[in-house]
Parts: structure tokens; sequence; C-alpha cells
């Protein structure tokens, strides 16, 4: 079983992503498919003229700070857009997918985190009203319910918080406790850029292996949301995901490809 994970960024290639997948399935490979969608959330809600706001923690994590319409936009367009345009990328190619989020059956499960500790202006402040978490909990039977009758299922966050309030979690991260709670043989994770790179933005500067057992001091080359990913990376291999990919979604057999090895495997 493979765990995917397409980001949210400008320049990824859905159509490319979504052919790769159908043609994979239909060779009888289990798949599950779990999206972002950042860079629409961003363009909508400017238009409906509330402004995305990113925090960075003291520890360098930049997050979307989610107050009550934030969460609103994200549902718009992670669970509408984005999973229905998948969805029926898929369909059309013959793939029976079902799309749902954290919150439908509880799929993904953590913690809401009301305050967050961002750095403005040089000073740490508590912002409050923040609707975030972690998963911390998989309902691996749903997503084996579905799998089992055929059903290919496209996951995308919120979470739902342990009360049932939704929460905006880490694509990366939650795909991560995906592929830990499914025991999954691969996670990839895949974005605009080739893999992780040791002098971004230069693509020649790849990052081609990173031994399993020493994935945070790689923490280092990544800057703002690339971190989650490496973090991500780190829980999968420590979680016993034998293999995770970060590869590039823009164009080919994004699929296919990095599980042939190309960009940066972790394992
Ligand atoms: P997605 O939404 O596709 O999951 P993110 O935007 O969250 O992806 O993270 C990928 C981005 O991380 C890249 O587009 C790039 O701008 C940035 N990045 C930061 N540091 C690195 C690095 N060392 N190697 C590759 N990408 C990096």
């Amino acid at each position: 079983m493979i765990v995917v994970k397409v980001g949210g960024s400008a320049g990824i290639d859905y159509d490319a992503v979504c052919a790769d997948i159908a043609a994979r399935w239909a060779a009888g490979e289990k798949l599950i498919l779990v999206h972002g969608g950042s860079g629409e959330t961003n363009r909508v809600a400017e238009a409906l003229g509330h402004p995305p706001k990113f925090v960075t923690s003291p520890s360098g994590y930049t997050s979307r700070f989610t107050d009550r319409q934030t969460l609103e936009i994200f549902e718009m367009v992670y669970c509408g857009k984005m999973n229905k345009g998948i969805v029926e990328r898929l369909q059309r190619l013959g793939v029976n997918a079902v799309g749902l989020s954290g919150l439908d059956g509880r799929i993904f499960e953590g913690r809401h985190k009301d305050s967050v500790r961002a750095v403005e202006n040089g000073k740490v402040k508590v912002l409050r009203g923040d609707h975030t978490g972690t998963v911390e909990k998989v309902n691996t039977g749903l997503i084996e319910l579905l799998l089992g009758a055929g059903y290919l299922p496209v996951l995308t966050p919120p979470a739902s918080s342990y009360e049932g309030v939704a929460i905006n979690v880490d694509g990366d991260r939650a795909a991560a406790a995906l592929a830990v709670a499914l025991k999954a043989d691969a996670l990839l994770l895949l974005s605009n850029v080739p893999g992780l790179l040791r002098a971004y933005p230069d693509e020649s500067s790849l990052i081609r292996e990173i031994p399993a057992n020493d994935v945070e001091s790689y923490l280092e080359f990544a800057q703002d949301r690339m971190k989650k990913k490496v973090l991500g990376a780190a829980e999968a291999v420590q979680g016993g995901v034998r293999r995770v990919i970060f590869g590039d979604a823009r164009a080919g057999q994004p699929v296919t490809a990095a599980l042939d090895g190309a960009g940066t495997v972790v394992q």
C-alpha cells in the first residue's frame, strides 16, 4: 500500500498525478491520495477580503493562522474545489474515487490547539482563536472499508478535534500519520520542487538520499513550509514506513518517477 500526498502549491500538475495514479490503480496497486490546497486557498481568501495570515513559531515553523472565517474558506477550497476536482479527474479516468475530509468519520483526529506562539517584529506573542492541531489518531477502519470495496480514498484536511471541532492540520504530517497507521510500504510527498534541495532554490542541489536514522539533521536545509515535510518524513520512518520520497509533481509520471528513485529518498 502506498500513501501519496500531493501539495497545493503553484505548478503542480494534477492531471499528471491523477493519470499516473489511475494507471497504477488499474494495474492493481492499493493507493490512497492525500492533497493540499494552500495556493488556491490564498487566492480565494484574498478575493473574499480575508487575506491569509501566516505565523512563524519561535522554533521557525510557519503555519496558517486559522480563525473561524479562515477555516470556512479553507474548507471551501480544500474539501470543495480541490477535493472534488481531483475526484472528478479520477472518475473520468475510470477510478471510483471517494473524496473525504479528515472530519468525515473522524478519519484524522487530534487535539485542538486554540493558541499559537508567534514571532512578530522580533517579539514572541500568543495569538488566540486558532483552529489548528496535529493528527494523533487515524480511523483506519473506514479507509480499509473503502479500499476493500474497491474505492480509492482521496483525503484532505481539516481534521476533527476530540470534541468534534474542525481543525486545520498539516497535510504532510497527516499523510505521515496515515502511512504509519496503515503500515504503508511507502509515503510519497509530492510538491513543486524536485525534492529536498541543499541550496534552495537551486534545483541542481537535490539531496538524493537521507538515512532514516538521521532525518532531523536535514531540517537545516529546509526553509519555511518544507520543514513540515521533513518532520513528516521523520515521523513516518520512525513509525515504521520503509520509504518516504520527496518527489516532483510538476510533470511526467510523478508517482512512478518517485517510486523509481527520482527525488529525495528517505530510507
Ligand atoms: P505543498 O503545498 O506543495 O505541499 P509547500 O509549499 O508546503 O508544498 O512546500 C514546498 C515548498 O518548500 C517549495 O515550493 C519551496 O518553495 C519550499 N522550500 C523551502 N526550502 C526548501 C528546500 N530546501 N528544498 C525544496 N523546497 C524548499
